[in-house]
């Protein structure tokens, strides 16, 4: 249905985005998953024919998007990352504001405002101010703003960024529902590994500007798939410690947090003698040692050298 090709957005002598390219099946949950940074953004506003690309092109259902983004903003709703909302309006005026926007009006528009405050929960609040609200109730009113006009592609960008856990979820479920009664083709950004885990089909992941894996959840944890991931938990960590294992030329990456290390080693070293090994010396007493299974956060650690949550 959409296809980035080689697109690329220059600030100066910086890539934002460099080179990326993607495609969008109907009826996909295409997550894109990266730190804060990578470019995400910068992405979706080319995409969303927000920003133009230095180069490259968008094609939606093959037809070049930069010369005509008609076909394809008229379908598409975009969630973006920052909050555009009347704070002195009321939910429901804020729906029939956009909705005008979106040259939407009469019967048509009100059952569409009833229908959008329902999805996302907040039938019972239309009549309050958004002054009033939290932010994930802002959050889920921006979301709705985007589905005002029924897109058949819905693009979000971090839409759970610094929200309570419950707003949350249930912004995770609208998403889910929407994909699967609607068939909504959906675009979610995130820097939460385990957000996009949950929801999406396939999964990009960008640095930097550039993408640096591509697939289904399998595929790219298949990365890892000559390797284990290792989980240290200690009573209390020290330096030496954590040295002598960064010194230690097996292991391939390290993470530490509070008292716990997170390490990537090949399969074929025996890690737990050498992890013994390396506590006793260091007089630090192990708490646990695992194998964890791995995930996306393990990925990108093991690509990049860096945890995604900085
Ligand atoms: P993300 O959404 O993944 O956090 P962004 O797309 O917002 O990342 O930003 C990617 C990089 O591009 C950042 O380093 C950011 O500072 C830079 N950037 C974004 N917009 C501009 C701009 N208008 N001018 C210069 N640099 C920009
Ligand atoms: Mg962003």
């Amino acid at each position: 249905m959409l296809e980035l090709m080689n697109l690329s957005k220059r600030y100066k002598q910086f890539y934002a985005v460099k080179n990326m390219n993607m495609y969008i099946e109907k009826g996909e949950i295409v997550g894109l998953l990266g730190p804060n940074g990578a470019g995400k953004s910068t992405a979706i506003s080319m995409l969303s024919t927000l920003i133009d690309p230095t180069e490259g092109d968008v094609f939606f259902k093959k037809k070049s998007v930069l010369k005509n983004p008609t076909p394809l903003r008229k379908v598409t709703g975009v969630v973006p990352q920052e909050i555009a909302l009347y704070q002195d309006l009321t939910a429901e005026e804020n729906l029939y504001f956009f909705g005008r926007i979106y040259q939407m009006s009469g019967s048509n528009l009100k059952q569409k405002i009833d229908e959008v405050l329902k999805l996302i929960g907040l039938a019972d609040r239309r009549k309050d101010v958004v002054k009033k609200f939290s932010g994930g109730m802002r959050r889920r009113l921006n979301i709705g703003v985007a589905l005002l006009h029924d897109p058949e592609f819905l693009i979000m960008d971090e839409p759970t960024v610094g929200i309570d856990p419950q707003s949350r979820n249930y912004i995770l479920e609208t998403v889910k529902r929407l994909n699967e009664e609607k068939g909504l083709t959906i675009l979610y950004t995130s820097h939460y590994m385990e957000e996009v885990e949950y929801l999406c089909d396939r999964i990009y992941i960008m640095d930097r500007g550039n993408l640096i894996a591509v697939g289904t959840k399998d595929e790219i944890k298949e990365i890892l798939s000559s390797e284990h991931t290792i989980y240290i938990e200690a009573e209390i960590l020290n330096k030496t410690f954590i040295k002598a294992l960064d010194d230690e030329p097996t292991i391939k990456e390290l993470v530490t947090k509070n008292e716990t290390v997170t390490i990537i080693v090949p399969k074929e070293i025996n890690v737990f003698q050498l992890i013994t090994k390396l506590a006793s010396e260091a007089k630090v007493e192990l708490k646990s040692v695992n194998v964890k299974t791995p995930t996306l956060e393990d990925v990108f650690l093991h690509l990049t050298g860096r945890a995604l949550r900085d």
